[in-house]
């Protein structure tokens, strides 16, 4: 059983890959911003308060995210493999994340850093807004999660330099050529 991160700046390709390592390797995919996204569909009282977060580029709280992020864990079948997209987004996420893991017998496998410029995030989001929907990939909500990323999500490419587990991968070319890359890594751990 494997745990991964699947890293990067908004816009690099985190969904896309993972989707393609669940059908490779049949591992369990949460992403966060999907759970808070399907939230916010149904209406919920969680969907009520991640609303205006999203909407301006913001993050979530980490206390209600740790608990959000545990009862999606805690619901699926974790025998495969899990890849956690999008989050840890702070490094009291990624403490969390290790000690919740580690209550469970577990832990981080690699974290899988896709690494793309900044200019090409820009454009990629700016495009995916022209059909995704969503209330958050307009020009100037795009610029603010870029710099949350830099500033709050960044600092944890050292922490997880630190504790050994991290891997950058090129994040641009064919989404095949991106997938084989982290595909061996996967394969080697
Ligand atoms: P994503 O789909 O991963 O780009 O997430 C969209 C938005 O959901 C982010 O800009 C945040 O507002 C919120 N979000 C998703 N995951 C997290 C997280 N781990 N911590 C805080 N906010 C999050």
């Amino acid at each position: 059983m494997k745990n991964i991160v699947i890293f990067g700046a908004p816009g690099s390709g985190k969904g896309t890959q993972s989707d393609m390592l669940v059908q490779k390797y049949g591992f369990q995919h949460i992403s966060t911003g999907d759970v808070l996204r399907q939230a916010i569909k149904e209406g919920s009282e969680l969907g009520l308060t991640a609303q205006s977060y999203i909407s301006d580029g913001k993050l979530i709280p980490d206390s209600l995210m740790i608990d959000i992020l545990a009862s999606t864990y805690d619901a699926l079948d974790t025998s495969v493999g899990v890849i956690f997209d999008g989050f840890p987004r702070t490094i009291a996420q990624a403490e969390a994340l290790e000690k919740m893991l580690a209550e469970r017998g577990s832990r981080v496998d690699a974290m899988l850093e896709l690494d793309v410029p900044t200019e090409m995030l820009m454009e990629r989001l700016i495009q995916r807004g022209k059909t995704s929907g969503r209330a958050d990939d307009n020009e100037e909500t795009i610029k603010k999660r870029l710099d949350v990323y830099g500033q709050q999500t960044a600092p944890l490419i050292e922490w997880y330099t630190s504790a050994g587990l991290r891997h950058k991968v090129q994040g641009y070319g064919s989404l095949e050529e991106i997938n084989a890359s982290l595909s061996a890594i996967i394969d080697s751990l």
